[in-house]
């Protein structure tokens, strides 16, 4: 069964499409990455998974019990890393919200994020405050505030924009750690080399097409190929499918 369903479907603005005739599927438990140019329609796809712009056609399903309300979703980063003035503890609680729109936290809910927080190993600075805390460390806790959102799907914007390499792999490496214990993660990545090193399926988005299929599919596609090799000068690339000095 599928958790989430594409067929035929057109998602765009004001009736003018940016991405066409859309059809995948991705069962539970996948590692998926979206990847293509800038305004190939990668955020414009994250909106329409979230359910924050309708299809202009075709049918989108949700599987295996998944709503749109239980998807994880961490956006790319933004003003509110700078400016909120919160402890970490706080944020994390603040990914529990949506469902009753109270500032009392259950329980249940304290649970979720103290174990969520433990998952992503912030838990030593769970008191501090979160605008103090390094690139790296705010991601953890926005990582720890989705997850809080849900068991079954996170949806990952961009997640290391801004990060040094060392944050940067932690943070690959956290989302990987989170997928083999059976979480689904659809992440949008503008380093191919990235996705392909840690999705099972590649999404590529390009203008007037678009590729769906496995990593190792990717790799021997004329996209894939296209993205992964053409430009890299080094004579060994062009027996390897991957560059690791990409
Ligand atoms: P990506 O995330 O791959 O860079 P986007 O989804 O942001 O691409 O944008 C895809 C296309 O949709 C671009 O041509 C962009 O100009 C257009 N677009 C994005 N947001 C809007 C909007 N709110 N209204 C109209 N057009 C938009």
């Amino acid at each position: 069964m599928s958790l989430i369903d594409f067929n035929k479907v057109t998602i765009g603005y004001d009736g003018k499409s940016v991405i066409s005739d859309l059809t995948f599927q991705i069962k539970p438990n996948e590692y998926v990455c979206i990847v293509g140019e800038n305004g190939s329609g990668k955020t414009t796809l994250m909106k329409c998974l979230l359910g924050l712009i309708p299809p202009l056609s075709g049918k989108i399903k949700f599987g295996d019990g998944l709503t749109q309300n239980e998807i994880g979703y961490l956006p790319q980063k933004t003003v509110l890393q700078k400016d909120f003035p919160a402890s970490v503890e706080e944020v994390v609680l603040s990914g529990c919200l949506n469902k009753k729109h109270t500032l009392f936290y259950s329980k249940e809910q304290k649970k979720t994020a103290e174990k969520n927080m433990e998952l992503t190993g912030i838990t030593d600075i769970r008191k501090n405050c979160f605008r103090e805390l390094s690139g790296g460390q705010q991601q953890r806790a926005l990582l720890a505030r989705a997850l809080c959102a849900t068991t079954k799907l996170l949806i990952l914007d961009e997640p290391v924009t801004g990060l040094d390499p060392v944050a940067s792999a932690d943070m690959y490496n956290l989302v990987k750690n989170l997928y083999k214990e059976g979480i689904t993660v659809i992440m949008v990545s503008h380093d191919i080399t990235a996705a392909v090193n840690n999705a099972t399926k590649i999404l590529h988005l390009s203008k007037d097409n678009y590729f769906f299929g496995s990593t190792h599919q990717y790799l021997h596609s004329d996209v894939g190929k296209k993205f992964l090799i053409t430009d890299c000068p080094c004579d060994d690339c062009r027996h390897h499918h991957i560059h690791n000095l990409a």
